[in-house]
């Protein structure tokens, strides 16, 4: 099995790399190049037809880029970095001994537990560890999770606190970002927090930012935490 599964790897690796993101006719996440396990897990969450910023955010981010996205709320942004996410780590045959793979912020408890349960639901197939680092619970169980999880969903204040007083808790190994909710993030006071989140991150990595609206500190944001992003605004239909 281990066998099939490389070189399913490989095949998938191929037609990434063969997919042209300006030459996107993808309407159902059917027509993507995606790993069974992620497929699976949509056809189960009855997830076909992709939304506009999904379908224009997704072929972007499984290359490797970049991403602001920019779409109101209810367009869907959760599972556009989500199927990245499961994808990009997938194709890199992350396993529990590669730790923390990627990190998602969000600005409140509830929207950070929302995030996990789709995460939950869409990626059932797959095996990473993935938690919730929202507070609520000691430090010291959180402290002890942490170091197995794969996938974090956190709230800026907690996850800080761990990157501080956690020494155990190692980001070396981090290959993406996701800001989710950027402009509540920065309406909520959190810009010094993810800052200095942001610094604790290795530099090579992919960042992908959402907000439902673009005001001027989610542009500060993005300068700090982005690299060549690709815009993606998603307008409502005149
Ligand atoms: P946003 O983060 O942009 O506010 P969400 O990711 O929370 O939006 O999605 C809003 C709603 O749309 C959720 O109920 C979600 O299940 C649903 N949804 C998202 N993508 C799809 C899709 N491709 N097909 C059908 N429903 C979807
Ligand atoms: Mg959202």
């Amino acid at each position: 099995k281990r066998k099939r599964d490389a070189e399913d790897v490989v095949a998938l690796e191929q037609q990434v790399a063969n997919l042209d993101p300006r030459e996107v006719s993808a309407k159902d996440f059917a027509d993507l190049p995606l790993s069974q396990p992620t497929a699976s897990g949509l056809e189960a969450s009855h997830f076909k037809t992709m939304t506009d910023v999904q379908a224009k955010v997704i072929p972007l981010a499984l290359k490797g880029a970049d991403c602001l996205g920019a779409a109101k709320t209810g367009s869907g942004k959760t599972l556009a970095f989500l199927i990245p996410v499961l994808e990009n780590l997938y194709r890199k045959r992350w396993t529990s001994m590669d730790g923390l793979g990627v990190l998602i912020i969000s600005p409140t408890r509830e929207l950070a537990i929302q995030i996990f349960d789709v995460l939950r639901k869409v990626g059932r197939y797959h095996s990473f560890a993935a938690g919730l680092v929202i507070g609520g619970k000691s430090l010291r169980e959180e402290q002890e999770r942490l170091g197995r999880m794969n996938i974090l969903v956190c709230t800026p204040g907690r996850m800080l606190q761990h990157m501080d007083q956690t020494a155990s808790f190692d980001v070396n190994n981090l290959q993406m970002l996701v800001l989710d909710e950027a402009d509540r993030i920065m309406d909520m006071g959190f810009q010094t927090t993810v800052d200095a989140i942001v610094e604790h991150l290795p530099k090579e990595r992919q960042t992908l930012l959402f907000s439902a609206t673009q005001t001027r500190k989610v542009s500060d944001l993005a300068r700090l935490s982005l690299r060549e992003p690709e815009y993606v605004s998603v307008h409502e239909a005149a």
